[in-house]
């Protein structure tokens, strides 16, 4: 555990950056399982702001309105409950940096579950590379943040990505996408990519990848020629077309984001955090986290433990 400075949830790197300047920096951390790194803070700050930026490089690479939940705003505005709907879940990820191992079994897994084309991917394992060839790589698995204030729906010149009030995930709306790519550009994590519609070639004439649909929003869609979403931007769902009719996941059954369900090393916590007995909100409460950029006032819904 980090012991020199206490670290409210949700700290931002600008407010570690300034904090650098004023607590004394002891360099070591040391996790509950006796594992332990020496960086400094400062070390941490750049490298952990180095690899959200990083990670845009990394992607650079008429809706069913009841499956996706939400008629879009006409403004396309963000605010999750601008209407006055009061939200119902929100739902985000913790991800624990000192158990990430970098197997990349989350990409996989998202992969396998939301039949995502060559050059499509929902999450991404970013590697920091250490300067001192003894410290431990660090690892940053990378979903879309699902961020409360999302640059992305902003953009769209259509009203075709907005964020969903009853729970605070940000879709797409493929049948009202027009290809423009604008959220591309406006997403600082790099979380959204444009599919060009490539396919992974078939194993044997019976077992067309392309013939498998795809679960996303529940809406089953064949891969077709130039049909959505083909010519659309995409982005991770939080596995979305896995809850119940009541907006709920059951992890116990299987129905949980394909990435969390599958990481080898535990490090993905997903749930509720707004509901304060939720395993991610006993792990904000009980370990130091922070949000990648939120200097930029996204407040992202993914927080990464220290
Ligand atoms: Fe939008 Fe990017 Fe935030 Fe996801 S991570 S909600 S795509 S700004
Ligand atoms: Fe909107 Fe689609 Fe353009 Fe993105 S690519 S801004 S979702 S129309």
């Amino acid at each position: 555990m980090w012991d020199f400075w206490p670290c409210p949830i949700g700290l931002c790197l600008a407010t570690m950056a300034s904090m650098d300047r004023s607590v004394d920096a002891s360099p070591s951390a040391t996790d509950s399982g006796g594992d332990s790194r020496t960086w400094s803070r400062r070390e941490l700050i750049d490298h952990l702001g180095m690899m959200g930026a990083g990670a845009l490089a990394v992607s650079m690479g008429g809706g069913l309105v009841g499956v996706l939940g939400h008629v879009p705003p006409a403004s396309a505005s963000t605010g999750a409950t601008s209407s006055g709907m009061t939200r119902k879940f929100r739902y985000g990820m913790v991800i624990d940096t000192r158990r990430c191992v970098g197997c990349k079994a989350c990409v996989v897994a998202c992969k396998a579950e939301n039949k995502t084309p060559p050059g499509v991917n929902y999450t991404v394992v970013v590697e920091d590379t250490r300067d001192n060839p003894d410290d431990k790589p660090l690892f940053l698995t990378k979903p879309c943040f699902h961020c409360e204030n999302p640059p992305c729906t902003d953009v769209c010149p259509v009203s075709a990505t907005f964020k969903r009030e009853q729970d605070g995930i940000v879709v797409i709306d493929y049948d009202r996408c027009i290809g423009c790519r604008y959220c591309i550009t406006a997403c600082p994590y790099g979380a959204r990519t444009f599919d060009f519609g490539e396919s992974y070639p078939a194993v044997e004439e019976d077992t067309a990848w392309a013939a498998v649909p795809s679960p996303e929003y529940g809406q089953y869609r064949a891969r077709q020629h130039e049909a959505s979403p083909i010519g659309n931007v995409r982005k991770c769902t939080f596995c979305l077309h896995l809850q119940d009719e009541n907006g709920r996941y059951d992890k116990a059954a299987g129905r949980w984001p394909a990435c969390a369900k599958t990481c080898t090393g535990h490090a993905i916590f997903f749930g509720d955090i707004q509901d304060p007995n939720s395993e991610v909100s006993l792990l904000l409460r009980e370990r130091q986290a922070i949000r990648l950029k939120e200097e930029l006032g996204t407040e992202p819904n993914v927080y990464y433990l220290l």
